[in-house]
């Protein structure tokens, strides 16, 4: 089923996602719904949290943007109990932008290269690297599983002009193609 997305300043978004286990009741469906639902909301990642379950999980299909960028081509992959153990490499700065926080996109500073231990949807655990475009696509489905989001990263100035907007998105003044949930707004269980 596809999920409304949860939008900025609903709490669920700054809670420490926890981790799962096996038995996690319906995961398969769960890995589904995310799927399903990032693909109807044309997002290349989703996280759990996005959609009111604070668990350590998210989604990623990178393949929207390989015409741009190759290495992205069918870079499909689930992370379960996701956790980054290392994070180096030079700082880029880079547009991005989040299906909680829609038609706001803004630069943010992110590192190369990360390491980071999780379990595919087979439950099997990888220890693995990333570089580049898939480490910052990652780096930022991760950070919901912290309670952050992108414009925590932007600069003090950024973060100052953009205070009002995300006050506006907070109370439903913007336009989205997909399902929301604001603040507020109760999330219903599937
Ligand atoms: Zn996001």
């Amino acid at each position: 089923m596809v999920y409304p997305i949860v939008v900025y300043g609903h709490p669920v978004l700054r809670k420490v996602a926890k981790d799962i286990g096996r038995d996690y009741q319906d995961l398969d469906q769960l890995i589904a719904d995310l799927f399903e639902t990032m693909y109807k909301s044309e997002g290349m990642g989703l996280a759990a949290p996005q959609i009111g379950k604070s668990v350590r999980m998210f989604v990623i299909d990178g393949t929207p943007l390989a015409e741009d960028e190759p290495e992205l081509l069918n870079f499909k992959k689930v992370f379960i109990n996701a956790h980054v153990t290392e994070k180096s490499g030079d700082l880029k700065l880079m547009g991005e932008g989040c299906l909680s926080i829609p038609n706001l996109r803004e630069d943010v500073n992110r590192e190369s290269h990360i390491r980071i231990q999780y379990y595919d949807a087979d439950w099997e655990y990888h220890d693995e690297v990333f570089e580049g475009y898939k480490a910052r696509i990652i780096q930022h489905e991760y950070d919901h599983l912290d309670g952050i989001l992108f414009t925590d990263k932007v600069s003090p100035l950024r973060k100052r002009l953009l205070k009002g907007k995300l006050n506006a998105i907070s109370k439903g003044k913007f336009e989205a193609s997909y399902k929301t949930i604001l603040p507020g707004q109760k999330i219903k269980s599937a």
